[in-house]
């Protein structure tokens, strides 16, 4: 990809930066790790040594205290040059639970860890079996004993779980039957997993199409102290709500990134390969669907930078953000058909790369939230439509 610095672009040396640490994971290294569904460690720690993971916690926490849109184009180049992300994203916006509503001991507790490498917070528990998209019926259950909570209950595709020493965990503490409003009565806490694992905790992973490391998470009896209790009690669908927007654009980012690499692979191979004597990118058959995936890509793009900028600003980008998500997983969804169908059989083939990275990137239309349920969040809150479920 070009990195040339732009005014435009204010991070692109962030992007050179990033694109240059991506060129020593190269497609062979992704394709190693997805046969045999293992964890991108050397790439991770690469990230973490380099001081990426950490560019959203302030300084006075270890961090370089950047604003959201360097995290966007960190993510958005990591998924450009061909690599995976998604071992390690959730680190950047789960942060900000801590950030915003824990207190000073608990972020002087675990941000510089964090921001070193010396902690890894990756696994956030808030998906169950039963309740799905529906949060406010989960039904994990954490009660206080004393200086404790005891907790029970069961996670699903709680990702990286296996790869993660915290949790970030949404569980209810007030029955649901017993609160006026269903978002309340659930709490959020800090999981030290290295200290439960075993006891009380049990990870187990999720074979998937993709080498996604998603686990189901059972919690039977297991003791966290009251202390690791983030924000107020009952509250902790605020602070859940409060990460979802810079969640959405950072993943947003990413599929652009996505996007960005099948549309330069697609484009490469139909200028090399020649069928019935010409380029097959000579057919417009050929040129149309990788030029309205690229368009597409461009419309995300923009969203993904106006979603960012009102973040950063401090406005209101709910309607931006999902927005924002939905557009860019269309899109990196379209670059990856036309990848598919412009490298013919070739697109089957793991040596070319495009055959993982359409599995890897059909994933942002379901997770971390459904692209119905974003049509859903438009319809009644930004055109007044009564609420749909
Ligand atoms: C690989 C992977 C990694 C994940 N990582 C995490 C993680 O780290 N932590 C975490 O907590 N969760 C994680 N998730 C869970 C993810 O957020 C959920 O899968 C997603 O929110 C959808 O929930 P569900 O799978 O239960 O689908 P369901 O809620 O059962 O929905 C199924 C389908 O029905 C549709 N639907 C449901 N209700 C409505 C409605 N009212 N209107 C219209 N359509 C509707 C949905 O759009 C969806 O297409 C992950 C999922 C996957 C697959």
């Amino acid at each position: 990809m070009d990195h040339t610095p732009t005014q435009a672009d204010p991070h692109a040396e962030i992007r050179a930066e990033v694109a240059k640490l991506c060129a020593r994971f190269a497609g062979e290294y992704w394709r190693k790790l997805d046969a045999t569904r293992a964890y991108p460690t050397a790439f991770v720690t690469a990230l973490t040594e380099a001081g990426y993971l950490s560019v959203l916690i302030p300084e006075e926490y270890g961090g370089s205290g950047l604003g959201l849109s360097a995290a966007a184009a960190i993510l958005e180049t990591i998924q450009s040059e061909g690599c995976n992300g998604a071992a390690c994203h959730a680190q950047m916006y789960i942060m900000g639970a801590i950030l915003r509503h824990g207190s000073e001991a608990q972020k002087r507790a675990y941000l510089p860890l964090i921001a070193s490498g010396a902690l890894r917070l990756q696994a956030f528990g808030v998906t169950e079996p039963t309740s799905g998209t529906d949060t406010t019926a989960l039904r994990t259950f954490a009660r206080r004993e004393g200086d404790e909570y005891v907790v029970n209950g069961q996670k699903v595709w709680t990702s990286r779980a296996e790869h993660s020493d915290l949790m970030l965990l949404l569980a209810r503490t007030t029955p649901r039957d017993q609160v006026t409003k269903k978002t309340e009565g659930l709490s959020v806490f800090i999981v030290d997993m290295r200290e439960v694992l075993g006891n009380g905790l049990t990870v187990r992973p999720i074979r998937t199409m993709m080498n996604h490391n998603s686990c189901e998470v059972f919690f039977d009896n297991m003791r966290i102290p009251a202390a690791n209790l983030v924000g107020a009690l009952d509250r902790g669908f605020r602070v859940i709500l409060d990460g979802m927007n810079a969640e959405r654009l950072l993943i947003a980012a990413e599929c652009v990134g996505d996007a960005k690499w099948f549309t330069a692979k697609s484009a490469a191979y139909a200028n090399e390969r020649k069928v019935f004597g010409r380029p097959i990118g000579q057919n417009q058959g050929v040129q149309f669907p990788i030029a309205r995936a690229y368009a597409q890509m461009r419309a995300a793009e923009l969203m993904v930078r106006e979603g960012c900028r009102k973040f950063e600003a401090g406005e209101p980008c709910g309607p931006e953000a999902n927005m924002a998500k939905m557009l860019a997983a269309e899109a990196s969804w379209a670059a990856a058909e036309a990848a598919v169908q412009t490298h013919g059989g070739f697109g089957f083939a793991e040596e070319y790369d495009v055959e993982r990275k359409f599995r890897e990137t059909r994933l942002y239309q379901v997770a971390p939230i459904s692209t119905n349920l974003i049509l859903s969040y438009l319809a009644e809150h930004v055109l007044g439509l009564p609420r749909s479920y």
